[in-house]
C-alpha cells in the first residue's frame, strides 16, 4: 500500500489548468490514484539501463505549470501546437513529469549553485562536503555519483553551461567526458554536444551511460532569445506594457541596491520574462528528449525508454518576493529552496505518481543507484526514495538548508524555522537589504509565501525545530578536510558571474 500523502489535496501535481492535454492528464492522475488500492510493483517491469540527468539552473518550482503555476510555462507542447504541430518525439516538461514520479516537496540544501550541486552529486548535506559557498572546491576524498557509476562500468559524460560547474571545481570527478559552453546559445549547444556524444556511441550494445546536462536558461538575465520561431521574450509579457523595466542584471540590481520600488506592472513584466526563460528551457529540453527518443534519423536509437530521466533544479529564485531582491543566493525560504524534482522510467513505474513527502537533493544519488542496482557508498546521508515509490515504510523527513555556515533553516510539512544566531545579513552581491530574523517561524500551510513570522506565538515549535537543526548539525561529519585551494581562474569566473564583489562598478558578464 502507498505511504500516506499528507495534505494531498493541496499538492502541486502534473494536473495543470490550461490545455486539453492537462485535462487528459487530470483524468490519468485520477486513474492512477485508483491504482493505489493495488500494491505497486516497480521491479516487475524492465529495469532501466541508463541515467540521464537534466539539471536546470534557478528553476523555481512554483513557476512551473506542472507544479500548478497558472501560466503554461512548462507546457511547450501546447505552445508549439498553437503554431502548427509538435514534432514526434518531443515532450514538454509537464508531459515528462506526468509520465514519471513527481516529488512535489523537494528542497535544495542552499539557494546557490555549487553547494547544492555538490549535495546532489555526493548525497551529503552541505556541512559534510563542506562546500558552503560557490567559492569552494569539492574535495577528492568524497565519492561522487559519476565516480560510483564509472566504477560500475558506466560511460559518464557532462555537458554544463554554468561557470561554477567546470573542470577544476571538483564537480568533474568521475566524468570521462566534460563539455562546457558559456555562450549565449549555451543551452542549445550543450544539447548539441550531448547529441554528438550519443551518436559516437554504440547505443545498442555499448556500456550503460550516465549523461548529465545542465541548462542555464532561467538564471539572470531574464532575456530569452527566440528559438525555432518562438519569441520567448514576448510570450508572457503584456503587449500593452509601457514601462521601462527589463530582465537585465544591471536594471534589477540597481533597483534592489537603491531600494527603488518597482511598480506592480514592472514586477509582473520582469516575472513574465523569467517565465519566458522557463518556457524556452522547456523547449530546449524537448529537443534533447527528441534526440533521446530516437525520433531523428541521425540518432535512431530509443535511449529514452531505457533510461531513468531525472529533472531537478539546483535552487529557485526570489523574483522580488521580499526586499526587492530578484536573485537567489541570499534566500533561506521556499522561493529559493523549493525545487522541481521528478524521475521518469515508465517501464518500471507503477502506483502513485505524485509524492508530497519532504525529500532533499541528497536523496537523488541513493535513489538512482538503488534503481540501477549499483551499490552505494555505505555512509551516505541521503536515502533511496524507492521504498517510498514502492509503498514501503517511510519515516518523516525534514529538509535542512543553510546560508553559508552561519544561518540555518529547517522545513517540515507544516513549518519553516530560520535560525540566524549572529543576526547576519547575507552579503552576497548585489549589495542590498536582506534582513533575516534571529529566529523566524513560518506556517507554510497557512502562509505559503512565508510572510508572517509566528515565532512568538509558537515557542514550543521553535524549541522543537531548533533541536532538530542542532541534531542535524551534530550528526554531520565533515568528509572533506580543510577546503581545497581555489584557483585564480575560478575566482575570476565567480567574479564574472557576479558571485564575488568586483570591487568597482559592475561586472561585465554576470
Ligand atoms: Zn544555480
Amino acid at each position: 500500500m502507498g505511504a500516506r500523502v499528507t495534505g494531498e489535496q493541496e499538492l502541486p501535481s502534473p494536473i495543470g489548468v490550461r490545455s486539453e492535454r492537462h485535462v487528459r492528464w487530470g483524468a490519468a492522475t485520477v486513474l492512477l490514484a485508483g491504482l493505489l488500492a493495488c500494491a505497486p510493483d516497480r521491479r516487475a517491469g524492465e529495469p532501466p539501463r541508463h541515467l540521464v540527468l537534466v539539471t536546470v539552473d534557478t528553476l523555481r518550482a512554483d513557476r512551473l505549470s506542472a507544479w500548478r503555476a497558472p501560466r503554461a510555462t512548462s507546457d511547450l507542447a501546447g505552445l508549439v501546437t498553437a503554431r502548427g504541430g509538435i514534432p514526434a518525439g518531443r515532450k514538454s516538461l509537464d508531459e515528462l513529469a506526468a509520465e514519471g514520479v513527481v516529488f512535489a516537496r523537494a528542497f535544495a540544501p542552499r539557494s546557490q549553485t555549487f553547494p547544492s550541486m555538490a549535495t546532489l552529486f555526493t548525497a551529503r548535506p552541505v556541512p559534510e562536503h563542506g562546500c558552503f559557498d560557490n567559492e569552494e572546491v569539492l574535495c577528492t576524498e568524497v565519492a561522487t555519483l559519476a565516480e560510483v557509476l564509472g566504477e560500475a562500468g558506466f560511460a559518464t559524460a557532462a555537458f554544463t553551461t554554468n561557470k561554477l560547474l567546470v573542470s577544476g571545481s571538483g564537480i568533474e570527478q568521475g566524468f570521462d567526458h566534460f563539455f562546457a559552453d558559456f555562450s549565449e546559445e549555451r543551452d542549445v549547444r550543450a544539447v548539441a554536444a550531448a547529441t554528438q556524444w550519443l551518436r559516437e556511441r554504440d547505443l545498442q550494445a555499448g556500456a550503460p551511460m550516465f549523461l548529465w546536462v545542465h541548462l542555464m536558461g532561467p538564471h539572470l538575465p531574464y532575456a530569452p532569445p527566440p528559438l525555432e520561431g518562438v519569441d520567448y521574450a514576448t510570450l508572457f509579457t503584456e503587449p500593452g506594457y509601457a514601462g521601462s523595466a527589463d530582465g537585465s542584471r544591471e536594471f534589477l540590481d540597481e533597483a534592489y541596491r537603491t531600494g527603488r520600488e518597482l511598480a506592480p506592472a514592472d514586477v509582473e513584466h520582469v516575472r513574465a520574462l523569467y517565465d519566458g526563460e522557463i518556457a524556452r528551457v522547456d523547449h530546449v529540453l524537448s529537443l534533447f528528449v527528441e534526440v533521446l527518443s530516437g525520433a531523428l534519423p541521425e540518432q535512431p536509437v530509443d535511449v529514452l525508454s531505457r533510461s531513468i530521466l531525472a529533472v531537478v533544479a539546483d535552487h529557485g529564485e526570489e523574483l522580488a518576493q521580499r526586499h526587492g531582491y530578484w536573485a537567489h543566493s541570499k534566500s533561506v525560504y521556499d522561493s529559493g529552496l523549493h525545487v522541481p524534482f521528478f524521475v521518469r522510467h515508465p517501464a518500471s513505474l507503477t502506483g502513485r505518481r505524485v509524492f508530497g513527502e519532504i525529500v532533499g537533493l541528497e536523496d537523488f544519488m541513493p535513489t538512482v543507484l538503488d534503481w540501477l542496482d549499483v551499490a552505494a557508498p555505505g555512509d551516505l546521508r541521503g536515502r533511496s526514495l524507492l521504498p517510498l515509490l514502492d509503498g514501503g515504510r517511510w519515516a518523516r523527513r525534514d529538509a535542512f538548508a543553510s546560508w553559508s555556515d552561519r544561518i540555518f533553516t529547517v522545513r517540515t510539512e507544516r513549518w519553516r524555522l530560520v535560525l540566524n544566531p549572529e543576526r547576519i545579513e547575507p552579503d552576497d552581491p548585489p549589495k542590498g537589504p536582506y534582513p533575516i530574523p534571529e529566529v523566524g517561524l513560518y506556517d507554510v500551510v497557512a502562509d505559503p509565501l512565508e510572510r508572517h513570522d509566528v515565532a512568538r506565538e509558537h515557542p514550543d515549535v521553535v524549541r522543537e525545530l531548533s533541536g532538530r537543526i542542532a541534531t542535524w548539525l551534530e550528526g554531520s561529519e565533515r568528509v572533506c578536510a580543510a577546503g581545497a585551494p581555489v584557483s585564480q581562474q575560478r575566482l575570476d569566473d565567480l567574479r564574472d558571474m557576479g558571485y564575488l564583489d568586483s570591487g568597482e562598478g559592475e561586472a561585465e558578464d554576470r
